[in-house]
């Protein structure tokens, strides 16, 4: 019996993690888009704020062309009254009153002028905004075009992703499924860990007592680490890293070796076929015993043996 169903889970992991560095991608395109854009709607602003201004003005001109129109016609009528007054103390009244109607308009003249001064500045400077706006939408256009068609195919990658996974856990053992999902839901990057060569968790690193190392190498159950809680898997590459050491001599003979001759399982018999017989097996079997350098391990193995 083969760990298959670890195997799948370690699989989904690489999965998961690129779905999640996926959906990073995508969540790092907001501030580029915003980098893109600023300038244009920095300018956008800007062009707003002098077209509301020069919405203001043009009233006040209006108002300022109403106001005038007004007291011309009252001078005109002043400038009649004058030419029919009976006596000097009329005169003295109508001229005085004139002459403020004077006064006024010529203050309106004034304000005229210098809003009109004004209006023109502001015009001016509204077709430069919208020309500067033009200029700059243009540039930012093909950038922000670019980031959309990148979004868009990371979009796409993770749909595909998200699609290959749900293809790909219906194979799956659900109760194995169930334990991986809720590690992970639980905020974790690593929910499974492949054990390390010398039988440690391959995530905290924790020595893996012999017993459950065996358990996990065949796969029977579902083993958790102890001190991380991530669920534990063969990794094959472990057996082959082990097959180039095969001058490391003597020691013990590993647990799974007479486990080989019984069960048949696959990986080891992929070994006796890449090493070239059971000898070469045995020997590399071995050096992973060596490879442990722990004392208190292949202490373990030996006991193990002579039971
Ligand atoms: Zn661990």
């Amino acid at each position: 019996m083969i760990d298959q169903d670890r195997t799948d889970l370690m699989e989904l992991q690489k999965l998961d993690i690129k779905i999640q560095e996926t959906k990073q991608h995508i969540g790092a395109f907001d501030p580029l888009f915003e980098e893109v854009e600023e300038p244009a709607l920095i300018l956008e602003t800007e062009l707003g704020t002098a077209r509301t201004r020069l919405q203001e003005m043009k009233l006040e001109e209006r108002r300022l062309e109403l106001s005038s129109e007004e007291k011309e016609t009252r001078r005109k009528r002043l400038d009649e009254k004058l030419g029919a007054v009976r006596n000097l103390r009329e005169e003295a009244a109508v001229s005085a009153e004139l002459e403020m109607v004077k006064r006024a308009l010529q203050t309106d003249e004034q304000e005229a002028l210098t809003l009109l001064d004004q209006l023109r500045k502001i015009e001016e400077r509204g077709v430069e905004l919208e020309a500067a706006y033009a200029e700059a939408t243009e540039i930012v256009e093909p950038k922000r075009q670019e980031l959309m068609d990148q979004r868009s195919e990371a979009e796409e990658a993770l749909a595909s992703l998200y699609k290959e996974r749900q293809q790909f856990v219906e194979k799956m053992n659900s109760d194995e499924l169930k334990v991986y999902d809720a590690i992970r839901a639980g905020g974790r990057k690593v929910a499974v860990a492949g054990l390390t060569e010398d039988g440690a968790c391959g995530h905290c690193f924790s020595v893996i007592p012999l017993q459950l190392q065996n358990q996990i190498r065949h796969g029977t159950e579902l083993i958790r680490c102890e001190g991380c809680g991530v669920i534990l898997a063969a990794v094959e590459s472990e057996v082959e890293a082990g097959s180039s050491h095969e001058e490391s001599g003597g020691a013990v003979s590993g647990v799974q070796t007479p486990a080989t001759g019984e069960e048949g399982d696959p990986i080891d018999q992929e070994l006796v076929e890449s090493t070239g017989g059971e000898d070469a097996e045995v020997e590399s079997e071995e050096s992973d015993s060596d490879e442990m350098s722990n004392p208190v391990d292949i202490g373990t193995d030996k006991d193990q043996d002579q039971e």
